[in-house]
């Protein structure tokens, strides 16, 4: 069997326990033979990252808060001072305050908007920055987003600006860091039950909606989306740059 992974690096940030996406991602690149570098945000996270990435087969475990430029920085000396070369990136992060993501848009204070876009959006741009000087041949970063950087979804609110802003940066990085063969993708994933979607006010309706109507009639697998950042990262996603990939049974083309 052949391994679309194999000889290659990956980073993935963003995996808090078996039902993130970042879990599914991590688990879709060791089938294919990568060598695994995860994340974690601190040190409530901490053991239970560590327990994951063992079972996963992981060659490392760093901590890296995005909000924090120091953590930022130390991830790149880190991977620079071990001589690692990044050939996939995976950003799989996003918070909103809770009580943002229930009541009107029109009600989102100041602070709430800012942190949910220094998370959410303004954090890949950090990240890029750390990671691209160690993807010294080329290489892919991909982020998550959601159907709600397009439409209006409800109780979506903040988080859906702070995903248009992400897809645009998406954009700008691809631009910029074309010409050192570095792409830069975005995953729009349809809903799946995760620590952060339960975070969303009537999360569930959303599923069933979503379930019911998408052309495919059932909800999104984290496989699916696994597999879909497995070929952004490998060389059969070559060509692909800039772009926003939806993985959601098809729901994004429905007008209801
Ligand atoms: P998740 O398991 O809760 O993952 C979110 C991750 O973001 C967690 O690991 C969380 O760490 C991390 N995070 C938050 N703030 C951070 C910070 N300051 N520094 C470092 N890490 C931080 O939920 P998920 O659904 O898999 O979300 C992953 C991505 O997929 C998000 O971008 C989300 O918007 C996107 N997405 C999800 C869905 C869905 O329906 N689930 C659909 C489309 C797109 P802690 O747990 O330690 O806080």
């Amino acid at each position: 069997m052949s391994h679309l992974l194999k000889d290659k690096t990956a980073l993935v940030l963003g995996l808090a326990n078996r039902w993130s996406l970042a879990y599914a991602i991590a688990r879709a690149f060791r089938r294919e033979g990568a060598n695994l570098i995860l994340t974690y945000q601190g040190e409530r996270q901490k053991d239970t990252v560590e327990e994951l990435a063992k079972e996963l087969g992981a060659s490392r475990v760093l901590s890296c808060d995005v909000t924090q430029e120091a953590d930022l920085h130390h991830l790149n000396e880190i991977l620079r001072a071990e001589g690692d070369q990044l050939h996939a990136v995976v950003h799989s992060i996003a918070f909103a305050n809770k009580e943002d993501l229930a009541r009107p848009f029109y009600e989102t204070s100041r602070e709430g908007f800012l942190l949910a876009q220094e998370v959410s959006c303004y954090s890949l741009v950090a990240v890029a920055r750390a990671v691209a000087p160690v993807m010294t041949n080329g290489g892919s970063i991909m982020t998550l987003s959601y159907l709600g950087s397009q439409r209006v979804m409800t109780n979506y609110n903040v988080m859906g600006v702070a995903k248009a802003a992400l897809e645009a940066s998406v954009r700008y990085l691809a631009s910029e860091l074309g010409p050192n063969n570095i792409r830069v993708n975005a995953i729009s994933a349809g809903p799946v039950k995760t620590a952060s979607a339960r975070g969303i006010k009537d999360f569930s309706k959303i599923l069933d909606v979503v379930t019911a109507n998408a052309p495919l009639r059932r909800p999104t697998d984290p496989e699916e989306v696994a597999d879909t950042a497995v070929f952004l990262a490998s060389h059969l996603g070559r060509g692909i740059t800039g772009n926003v990939v939806y993985v959601d049974s098809g729901y994004q083309i429905m007008g209801l």
